[in-house]
């Protein structure tokens, strides 16, 4: 079952188009990875999916709700973005929270239970990542490897239908970076729906069910991981797989 569909897609600031021709579809459970060279237009392709970018042309679905570039509902644009939420490469931590509380806010803010319903729901996530010792530390005393795991867990915490990922490790100190990928790993055997740009090739190879390559603001392939990251192949692709290899 497709949970999102991009169709005709086009992104332009100003008068430059940084997305088009953008058609995709992704399935509900499923792990995408979206690789590509940089400035070629794979955040701007994840804002759009949860319309913090909204589209110039084309249509964005999520979760049966459609927005349209050429008559855009509000309404349908909040929908969609409820249904979805975002891992930033900066944490982007409430710093005057412990890292307890910031798990808890977003049932707070949706008042989905009582106030020891959720701690106690919080508490438990943050237990499943091994972050149960941190819990009443404010981001200020963690590291950004922490700090990174702790706002995945405040991503995933009310179940939202698709988690995007925007290089998650690329603010990390290179020791830090495999518990960040370890602990999305653990997600994508959850079959939580997840989005990921990353740099991170081998990582993609081993979690993703699809991989879509961006270049020059057009999908310049897309499809299985061991298909699309094949370092065996020619051409542009491999020639950049290899680069980061
Ligand atoms: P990537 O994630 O692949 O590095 P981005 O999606 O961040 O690429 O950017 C694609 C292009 O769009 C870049 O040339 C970038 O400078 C431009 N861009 C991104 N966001 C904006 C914006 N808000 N206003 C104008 N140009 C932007």
């Amino acid at each position: 079952m497709s949970l999102i569909q991009v169709s005709n897609l086009a992104v332009q600031f100003s008068r430059r188009k940084v997305l088009k021709n953008i058609n995709l579809t992704l399935e509900k459970g499923s792990v995408t990875a979206i690789v590509g060279p940089s400035g070629s237009g794979k955040t701007t392709l994840l804002r759009t999916m949860n319309l913090l970018q909204l589209p110039s042309e084309g249509t964005v679905t999520v979760a049966g709700v459609t927005v349209d570039a050429k008559h855009i509902s509000k309404t349908d644009v909040h929908k969609i973005r409820n249904q979805s939420t975002m891992v930033f490469q900066q944490f982007n931590l409430f710093k005057n929270m412990t890292a307890l509380e910031n798990v808890m806010s977003p049932l707070i803010y949706n008042k989905l239970a009582g106030f020891d319903e959720v701690k106690s729901t919080a508490l438990g996530v943050l237990r499943n990542f091994g972050l149960e010792s941190i819990a009443d530390q404010y981001p200020v005393t963690l590291s950004g490897g922490q700090s990174q795991r702790v706002s995945i867990a405040r991503a995933i915490v009310a179940k939202p239908k698709v988690v995007l990922f925007d290089e998650p490790t690329s603010a990390l100190d290179p020791e830090m970076v495999s518990d960040v990928l370890t602990t999305i790993a653990q997600l994508a055997q959850q079959h939580i729906t997840m989005v990921i740009v990353t740099h991170e090739i081998e990582f993609a190879r081993q979690i993703a069910d699809n991989v879509i390559f961006v270049e020059n603001g057009e999908i310049l392939a897309q499809g299985p991981a061991n298909q699309i990251l094949s370092t065996d192949g020619t051409g542009r692709i491999a020639d950049f797989v290899n680069s980061l290899e």
